[in-house]
């Protein structure tokens, strides 16, 4: 079975409650949204198809148990659920960054699904899968990449409406150029807000001037 593959590569993992460890992402081809703060635009159409043994293979070059499925999309390739459980049966952590545009119901319950659910200011508004909901289990987070404050109203409303801050890890991520970390940080403890601050890690560590070795 082979999948359509952007790029696989060894870093450190920025987000998530997996931040901070090292780990080997597998980024797939093709995306069905247009987002439009988008930091992988190469990502729609570069890439080549390849055997999942040979996916496999390129992993376990590196030593580390984790591995992140990012995208894209991943979830537009079907080979993709079998890439997950394969994975998951080699004993790795495996998380899955997806927007939730599709259902998550046949991925492997031993896969972190990272569900970045679309605001309105992302310009994907509407575009999650709402029976995603009743396939999140107690791994799942919800991540929300925070525009404005109308984005960070509705994604207050959304947590609240569906519960996400008592069954699950919510993440609020500012979107780079449009709100600060700061504005962020104070929005949150202004309105008791119940999710968690992320900063893009791998942003910082890799954007960043070098300040000695
Ligand atoms: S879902 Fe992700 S990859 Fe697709 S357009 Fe949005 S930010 Fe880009």
């Amino acid at each position: 079975m082979m999948i359509k593959i952007n790029e696989i590569f060894y870093s450190i993992q920025g987000e998530s409650t997996y931040v901070g460890v090292p780990t080997v992402f597998v980024r797939t081809t093709g995306c069905n949204l247009r987002c439009t703060y988008c930091d992988t635009t190469y990502s729609y159409y570069e890439g080549d198809f390849k055997e999942i043994e040979d996916i496999i293979k390129e992993i376990q070059k590196h030593r580390t148990p984790y591995v992140c499925i990012t995208g894209g999309e991943p979830l537009l390739q079907k080979p993709i659920y079998n890439l997950m459980k394969q994975l998951c049966d080699l004993e790795y952590k495996v998380s899955l960054e997806t927007s939730g545009s599709k259902s998550i119901q046949f991925v492997d319950p031993r896969v972190k699904n990272i569900l970045d659910v679309k605001t309105p200011d992302s310009g994907a508004r509407n575009s999650f899968h709402m029976e995603n909901l009743k396939f999140a289990n107690s791994l799942t987070e919800f991540k929300f990449v925070i525009c404005s404050e109308e984005d960070f109203d509705w994604s207050e409303n959304f947590c609240r409406q569906h519960d996400l801050f008592q069954k699950y890890t919510v993440l609020y991520s500012p979107s780079h150029g449009k709100v600060s970390e700061r504005w962020l940080a104070q929005k949150i403890l202004e309105k008791n807000s119940v999710s968690r601050l992320q900063l893009q890690l791998h942003k910082i560590i890799w954007e960043s001037t070098a300040r000695g070795v």
